[in-house]
């Protein structure tokens, strides 16, 4: 390539890459154009999307509006009304400030900015294509804003190929509102997406109706205020050091909610460790009501639930952090989601301490970690508390595993009716359905996974003992019986078998699954489907449950549902059969019998002769071990025999 001379890039050019900071994709549109509203004062504001925002995005809002003659200054670059000089950056209290939102956006899009100031009769509206802007003129509007953004990268196809689904980039702008409609409980943010209202918030000024919006009554009601802390920063390193004994701490007491000048407030919600999720994605952190994805500080919520949770699982929380302007720097990034603060470990330490007083004072605290089917979570987790040997041992078994697939052709565990199973009822009519030891219906013999195994007994109503030709194992009756159910329906599936049983209901059950997660379970309703779910929308974040599988008897569907819900949204990158396998793997979860439950020697004997038959006997659908095995020789061994 011949080497060019320096030069200026042309203005086009270096709009285009300076729009590429600033804007990515729809989200970062809404993003901006939200900011704007609130930084003009508005309490109510809508937002439309349409094609997940490439064809249409608009925001609406009632805030002070711009000056008729101010209006073709607005989509200038480094045009702002918000800062004047390079002390003001060290005070920001406005979200813009950089005054590029609005001219990057024109840069990729055909932009019609319409806004009628407050103390104007009149609204003025202007158009900008390609960045060219167009004439002014007066139009008829209420006080306040609209911008209309059309045809997003219409003129930077590398973009374009870069944006997801319809679907994702209307999630991503729904969770873009939502985190405002958050930080600002007192306005009202609406969203509209492809003509359908999706959600809306109260504007109540109550942040637990917000959470109800999002999260569904039920989870909200699981949520906790946070006891206040506030921390001054003369006085606040010794109280709120890092390492602190948190139990022995005195119960906490509020205290005044406005933010002291030099001090750290914090205050929000956060879940009971009744209510988790699997992973950090339901944390959402706000800095002087700004959003912000701060580790540090996500970290320090997740700490204070330290043995509260099972291993893997994660609280639910909203945090605010209200801090002196100039104790944190937001311009470190153009989309501005990330923050620098002079006094890191402060703030750490104070999120970690409220959070933890409040978990005190609303729980008692376990010994030990115990997961939801009553497991000690350390039987889980590493392997440092396992006898000489077994350790190494325990790594052969997890790694001869499982690898989920759907292309199971094998094993029949056949089921006698004593244990809940996926075949029970769907398996009669299969007409070589044979006790056999067969291992396959593609005709290739397979070596069984387990030699046979002779019951012994049950120990702690959790682990099944028993013998085998080499030695002993110890069987994880949760996990195993976990296996056996998802290789039923694995088999089913793969023999083409449409009948999962199904119960239903007599009267349909109700399921409120709340704003963030409606999407979710919509686009989802087939795959449920599948699964032995007949679920079926009702308008807003409810839908009605007509029938459960019949292997879920006895447990509560509603729960398993919403576990569902909550995966499917925080595992979005799940695809096709990969989220029929997830949402497979959760109702077995919830079926399989339970740790802490009381086996006969007949039921043993039933999930272990199950258990023989399955393709991967030694890991649960989650790749946890269901057994561990001490062969002869090391048990010779441990007793110095050899
Ligand atoms: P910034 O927000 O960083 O100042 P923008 O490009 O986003 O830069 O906006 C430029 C200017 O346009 C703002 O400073 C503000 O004066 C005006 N403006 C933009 N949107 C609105 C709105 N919704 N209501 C009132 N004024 C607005
Ligand atoms: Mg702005």
């Amino acid at each position: 390539m011949p080497i060019m001379p320096i030069q200026i890039l042309a203005p086009e050019v270096a709009s285009k890459i300076a729009a590429g900071e600033v804007v990515e994709r729809p989200s970062n549109v809404v993003k901006e154009l939200l900011e704007n509203s609130i930084d003009a004062g508005a309490t109510e504001i809508r937002v439309e999307a349409r094609e997940g925002g490439r064809r249409l995005l608009r925001v609406v809002d009632n805030g002070h509006g711009i000056p008729a003659d101010e209006i073709p200054l607005a989509l200038e670059r480094h045009a702002t009304s918000k800062l004047n000089t390079v002390d003001d950056l060290n005070h920001i209290v406005t979200f813009g400030f950089r005054g590029e939102a609005l001219y990057s956006i024109a840069a990729v899009s055909q932009v019609t900015l319409t806004s009628r100031h407050r103390k104007q009769p009149f609204a003025t509206t202007i158009r900008v294509e390609g960045g060219v802007v167009q004439a002014p003129a007066r139009a008829g509007a209420p006080i306040g804003t609209t911008v209309t953004v059309e045809n997003l990268f219409y003129n930077v196809p590398a973009r374009q190929k870069f944006l997801r689904t319809t679907t994702t980039e209307s999630g991503q702008i729904a969770a873009i509102i939502q985190r405002y409609a958050l930080a600002y409980p007192e306005r009202r943010f609406s969203f509209v997406n492809d003509g359908r209202l999706i959600f809306q918030s109260t504007g109540s000024g109550e942040l637990r109706d917000v959470l109800i919006m999002l999260y569904g009554r039920d989870n909200a009601q699981q949520m906790v205020s946070l006891t206040a802390v506030t921390a001054s920063s003369t006085t606040g390193l010794d109280d709120l050091a890092l390492d602190v004994d948190f139990r022995s701490d005195a119960p906490a007491q509020s205290t005044s909610t406005t933010p002291p000048q030099t001090g750290v407030h914090v205050f929000g919600y956060v879940s009971l460790p009744s209510l988790t999720r699997a992973n950090r994605s339901a944390i959402d952190i706000f800095v002087n009501r700004r959003y912000v994805e701060d580790r540090s500080l996500t970290h320090a919520v997740v700490q204070a639930y330290h043995t509260l949770l099972p291993v893997g699982r994660y609280p639910m929380a909203v945090i605010f952090v209200d801090i002196d302007p100039a104790q944190v720097d937001v311009n470190v990034h153009p989309q501005k989601t990330q923050v620098r603060f002079v006094e890191e470990r402060r703030i750490f330490a104070a999120v970690q301490k409220a959070v933890r007083r409040t978990l005190i004072s609303a729980t008692p605290i376990p010994d030990l970690g115990v997961d939801e089917g009553g497991r000690l979570a350390r039987a889980t987790g590493e392997t440092a508390d396992l006898p000489p040997g077994w350790a190494s041992r325990r790594e052969a078994i997890l790694n001869a595993g499982d690898q989920p697939h759907f292309d199971i052709v094998v094993p029949a565990p056949q089921p006698t009716g004593i244990l809940p199973s996926f075949a029970m009822t769907a398996t009669t009519n299969a007409p070589d359905a044979s006790p056999t030891n067969k291992r396959t219906t593609t005709g290739v013999t397979s070596i069984p996974k387990l030699p046979p195994l002779r019951v012994v007994g049950q120990i702690g109503a959790m682990y099944i003992v028993a013998e085998g030709p080499e030695g002993l194992f110890l069987i994880d009756q949760h996990a195993a019986h976990e296996r056996i159910l998802y290789e039923q329906y694995m088999l089913q599936r793969a023999n083409n078998q449409t009948g999962v049983a199904r119960q239903h209901l007599l009267e349909p059950l109700t399921l409120h699954v709340g704003a963030r997660l409606t999407g979710q379970v919509a686009a989802h309703l087939n795959a449920l489907q599948h699964i032995g779910f007949e679920v079926e929308a009702f308008g807003g974040d409810t839908f009605l449950v007509r029938a459960v599988p019949a292997v879920l008897a006895g447990e509560d569907p509603l729960r398993t549902l919403e576990e569902i819900a909550a995966t499917l949204s925080e595992r979005r990158n799940l695809v096709g059969e990969e989220i029929e396998a997830a949402l497979v793997k959760m109702v077995c979860k919830r079926a399989a019998i339970k740790a802490g439950q009381l086996l006969s020697d007949i039921e043993m004997q039933e999930l272990v002769r199950q258990l023989e038959q399955c393709q991967s006997p030694r890991t649960c659908p989650h790749g946890r071990p269901t057994m561990i095995q001490l062969s002869a020789v090391e048990l010779e061994k441990a007793f110095g025999r050899i």
